[in-house]
């Protein structure tokens, strides 16, 4: 049994995964692991665990499970069944869910242009960083099937959501992109701490990574040394403050994280080799830049 999002009674009031949440942790918004519940008209009382851990310091990834003093309540409002995904405990089980459940999940990109801007009415600079020619070629896709909230990705936290999400199998075949091709996690996911070798291709590239600050941008750069077309050297990406003015959580992440020795970095899209010398996050395009990054406390 998994809660996948729960509703925040804290403060901000919906639903998040519970990465999200113990992002909030850290960006001064949530204080409290145990002020969750099922939804916002089922009060069925959740608990996010490893809420206040780093990512490097996770054993488990942070999750929802029920509140310790009413764990023996009954739990009668059916989301926790829809939520259920695909078991893998039992190769048989996780087989069959898995069967059952295909095409649930619709990663809503192309994997060459990555995640856009989500429109959220609090941050006013969504209004104009949304790349209007993405729109166009979203428009023949509304004859896709309505499906639940929960199974649509429409962003890199939530992707990052079923990455370590314990309930889902991250090398069965359950996510399709806007072209109907089917991809598992294993092979969106390229952790830079322990590949070396760096695939000419978009993926969501990780590992550990290090923040140096300078008056006018930040560069994000990689701890391990990589290699592409025989260069080799730490990739990193350099991102101008004023590109973060419009969005104070962010900003001040960057601010915080800069101060500590290292954290995770997560960048959906390509690496490239620029001056036959270093080894760059692809930005195709600085509206989009921020929709396809993330940094992990
Ligand atoms: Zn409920």
């Amino acid at each position: 049994m998994s809660f996948e999002t729960a509703y925040s009674t804290e403060g901000i009031f919906e639903n998040i995964n519970a990465l999200e949440a113990n992002q909030h942790f850290f960006d001064g918004i949530l204080t409290d692991p145990y002020a969750f519940q099922c939804s916002e008209n089922c009060s069925y009382p959740l608990t996010c665990k490893s809420f206040k851990k780093k990512s490097t310091e996770w054993k488990k990834a942070p999750h929802f499970c029920p509140g310790k003093n009413h764990s023996n309540s009954v739990h009668t409002c059916g989301k926790e069944q829809e939520d259920t995904s695909p078991h893998t405990d039992g190769q048989q089980n996780q087989e069959h869910s898995v069967e059952k459940n295909k095409d649930r999940i619709s990663l809503n990109i192309f994997l060459s242009t990555g995640f856009d801007v989500l429109k959220i009415k609090s941050e006013k600079q969504d209004d104009h960083t949304e790349d209007p020619s993405i729109r166009t070629i979203r428009t023949p896709n509304t004859h896709l099937p309505p499906k639940k909230e929960n199974a649509q990705v429409n962003s890199l936290i939530r992707l990052l959501h079923y990455y370590y999400s314990e309930s889902f199998p991250n090398n069965q075949y359950l996510f399709k992109t806007l072209d109907n091709k089917r991809y598992c996690l294993n092979d969106l996911f390229f952790d830079l701490d322990t590949s070396p070798e760096i695939p000419d291709v978009n993926k969501v590239f990780f590992g550990t990574a290090r923040i140096i600050e300078k008056p006018t941008y930040y560069v994000v750069r990689m701890k391990e040394f990589c290699t592409l077309r025989n260069i080799r050297s730490k990739p990193s990406i350099l991102i101008g403050k004023k590109l973060l003015t419009d969005n104070i959580t962010l900003s001040n992440r960057f601010n915080r994280l800069s101060k500590i020795s290292e954290f995770k970095f997560f960048y959906f899209g390509k690496i490239i080799v620029r001056r036959n010398e270093y080894l760059n996050f692809e930005c195709k395009s600085e509206s989009k830049l921020l929709a396809n990054l993330y940094l992990k406390d």
